[in-house]
């Protein structure tokens, strides 16, 4: 008998992780490297959240469990948040937190998969989706997507890629790894056309602040009328530079909410008290800080796209939203390195930058830079990088 499963087996670890991972050796071993691998801001959290929850941890009510689905005025005020931001309006009794938005998309798919169900995923994809659809038991249909056409799909993508076996399309906008972002019109039309066929939409909206063209990225559902079978994906990750605090949460109609919270309540139980408390704080509290982050990445997004567009033979889109770019670089993949990977190892191991390949987001030849870093730094390691290729 195989002492691991043959669900969890052949399951990759995440390729964002594992160069973080590997940077971080390197590191240790005394090499300076330049990260843009992984997706976090490298802000602090924060001080008013910090501050909250550092009260809250000496409130020993706090330290005690809560409901599964998470402390109640956490949850009214991501209601709030969900329609000032997302622009729809849900009771609270359909918000549940969960621990990062990557739980959240991991119980979606084990709430509305069955075995055989397709899911329609864009491609270049996050490389979380395909595990997760995996996991629950559904069949990952990847969308082509092209970046003369900025990444996106269409309603005649969708519709060619469609099946009586499609359950859902995954909808990402902004989107990891592409910053593409769709218009309301877009994502309208692609939400008419899933009410048509009876699919349903997970929406991930965790960078929905997080855009350059307009206020906030529009969301499927609130521009896609008497449309409600969709779920929201969100978190304080992102926006509020606390992906390590680990609270995100999930949207959407009551069953399949109650759906989520019985297997939540069985997985894991609760998100940690005093994380949600600092979440709380983070919603309700002062705003300026997020744009001020914005502003930040805004430059640093500015600046990335200017220097990668110009390295030899380098195609790229300018992102509008998310905080990565998404180059071409097959021109320089051939006989000096034979794929993307090769590339990406090279130039972390020979030049010290860390980024991720574009194999593990469906996309080989492409790879995906994040500009989640000072200024000095993405010159630094954009000219390491063209050292390397001129070499
Ligand atoms: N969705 C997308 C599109 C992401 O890029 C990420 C983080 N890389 C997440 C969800 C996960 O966020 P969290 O840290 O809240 O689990």
């Amino acid at each position: 008998m195989k002492r691991v499963s043959a669900r969890l087996g052949h399951l990759p670890p995440s390729a964002t992780l594992g160069i973080a991972a590997r940077a971080r050796e390197l590191r240790a071993g005394g090499v300076e490297v330049i990260s843009f691998g992984a997706g976090e801001p490298d802000f602090p959290t924060p001080e008013h959240v910090v501050a909250e929850a550092a009260r809250a941890c000496f409130d020993p009510q706090n330290h005690k469990y809560t409901a599964a689905a998470g402390l109640p005025q956490l949850r009214k005020a991501i209601a709030e948040d969900v329609a000032r931001y997302s622009k729809v309006d849900v009771d609270w009794s359909e918000v549940m937190v969960t621990n990062g938005a990557k739980q959240a998309i991991f119980q979606t798919f084990a709430a509305l998969l069955d075995p055989g169900d397709e899911v329609l995923l864009p491609s270049p994809y996050w490389v979380t989706y395909p595990a997760g659809i995996e996991l629950a038991g559904g069949t990952t249909i990847p969308v082509a997507t092209r970046l003369e056409e900025g990444f996106k799909v269409t309603v005649g993508s969708l519709e060619e890629a469609r099946t009586e076996r499609t359950k859902l399309l995954v909808f990402v906008s902004p989107s990891n790894p592409t910053g593409a972002v769709y218009t309301a019109e877009e994502a309208r039309a692609i939400g008419d056309w899933a009410a048509a066929n009876d699919i349903w939409v997970m929406a991930d909206e965790i960078y929905q602040r997080l855009t350059y063209v307009t206020d906030v990225a529009a969301s499927i559902a609130a521009v896609t009328p008497r449309f409600e079978n969709w779920v929201l994906i969100n978190g304080v990750a992102k926006s509020y530079s606390m992906t390590g605090w680990r609270v995100g949460w999930m949207v959407g109609p009551a069953d399949v909410i109650d759906a989520a919270n019985s297997h939540q309540s069985h997985a894991t139980g609760n998100v940690a008290n005093v994380a949600q408390h600092a979440a709380l704080a983070a919603l309700t509290g002062p705003q300026e800080v997020v744009e001020e982050m914005r502003l930040a990445f805004d430059a640093r997004r500015k600046l990335m796209y200017s220097l990668v567009s110009s390295l030899p033979g380098v195609a790229c889109i300018e992102p509008e939203g998310a905080f990565y770019v998404f180059p071409d670089f097959s021109v320089h993949i051939g006989d000096r390195w034979g794929s993307s990977d090769d590339l990406a190892t090279a130039i972390l191991e020979e030049a010290g930058v860390a980024l991720v390949s574009g194999e593990s987001f469906g996309a080989p030849g492409f790879l995906r830079l994040s500009y989640a870093v000072g200024e000095e730094d993405i010159e630094r390691g954009v000219g390491r990088i063209a050292t390397l290729l001129a070499r």
